[in-house]
């Protein structure tokens, strides 16, 4: 079976195109700030993504980048700021932050109607009780795609590889709220292969570039690689060995132009969102 491969690129044009249709009616536009400190090039070459979507759907735009000797104060006083400023409806604070700072006191000051990328544990907390909430961009992508294609995880198998806070546990929680059968897998997990094979969605977001290997792939599955690695050429690359996988699976994300920009796309609807929120119209 040759798998239908998940356009993510051409499904992000389509949310960024309905968030800036949506943008150009309003009085006041949406507003996002990022907040970045240090000079990581991996983080000012995403920041520079920001950007780009920002001006692409219309939505206000500012950026903060704030030397690595920042203080805690400085920091503190920046996000003070924002969560003050009209035009600001939604605050992206790169993570993770210098040793030296305290990233959970920066991520508890921002406020929770502004937390778009909902890592604040008022969201995070109403997403775990299945309250209306701000959802995390990259598992919230993931199940637009599924959305995308039609699928629905409703009885359906589902395993997460990856606990972490940003993605493999707020997907497990978004795929259990559309009453999937859902294991999250990790590092202690003693038969990953087993796993894996029992399922019908396979999500992976390890970071670990040729962890699934086409036999851990049941036939029929949805496999999604949420997994943006470098191998040693610097190409990306996923979790999944894609072209084995893809022999087995009946849908399967690419990497790139899979789940990474869709992400994006979600922070835009977030954003949107924010500004509704904040009575803008
Ligand atoms: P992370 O914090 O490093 O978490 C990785 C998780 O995978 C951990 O829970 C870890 O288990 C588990 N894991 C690692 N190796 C494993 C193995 N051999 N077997 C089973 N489980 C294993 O990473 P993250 O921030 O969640 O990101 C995961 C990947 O997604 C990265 O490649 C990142 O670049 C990518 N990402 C992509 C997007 C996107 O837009 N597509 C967004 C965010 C992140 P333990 O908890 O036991 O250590």
């Amino acid at each position: 079976m040759a798998a239908v491969v998940m356009d993510g690129k051409g499904l992000a044009a389509k949310l960024k195109e309905t968030v800036r249709l949506q943008v150009e009616r309003m009085e006041r536009r949406p507003g996002l700030a990022v907040v970045l400190v240090g000079d990581d090039p991996a983080a000012l070459s995403y920041e520079a993504g920001k950007r780009k979507d920002c001006q692409q759907c219309g939505i206000y735009y500012d950026a903060f980048r704030l030397p690595e000797n920042t203080s805690q104060a400085e920091l503190m006083d920046v996000i003070g700021i924002l969560n003050g400023r009209a035009e600001i409806d939604g605050i992206l604070l790169l993570l993770p932050l210098p040793r030296h700072l305290d990233g959970r006191a920066a991520v508890l000051a921002i406020r929770p109607d502004k937390d778009v990328d909902c890592v604040h544990p008022v969201n995070m907390g109403d997403l775990a009780l299945g309250m209306e909430s701000f959802r995390p961009c990259t598992p919230a992508g993931v199940m637009r795609l599924l959305e995308e294609y039609r699928i629905d995880p409703a009885g359906k198998r589902c395993v997460v590889v990856g606990r972490s806070n940003i993605v493999g546990k707020p997907q497990a929680m978004l795929l259990l709220q559309k009453h999937g059968t859902v294991t999250i897998c990790h590092t202690r997990t003693p038969d990953l292969e087993a796993e894996c094979r029992r399922a019908d969605i396979l999500v992976s977001a390890a970071g670990r570039p040729g962890l699934i290997t086409g036999d851990m792939v049941k036939e029929g599955a949805v496999v999604i690689d949420v997994s943006i690695n470098r191998d040693a050429q610097g190409r990306l690359r996923g979790d999944v060995d894609y072209a084995a996988a893809a022999e087995r699976a009946a849908y399967i994300t690419p990497v790139p132009g899979g789940t990474g920009p869709v992400t994006r796309a979600v922070l835009m609807e977030n954003t949107l969102a924010a500004a509704l929120r904040h009575g803008k119209g």
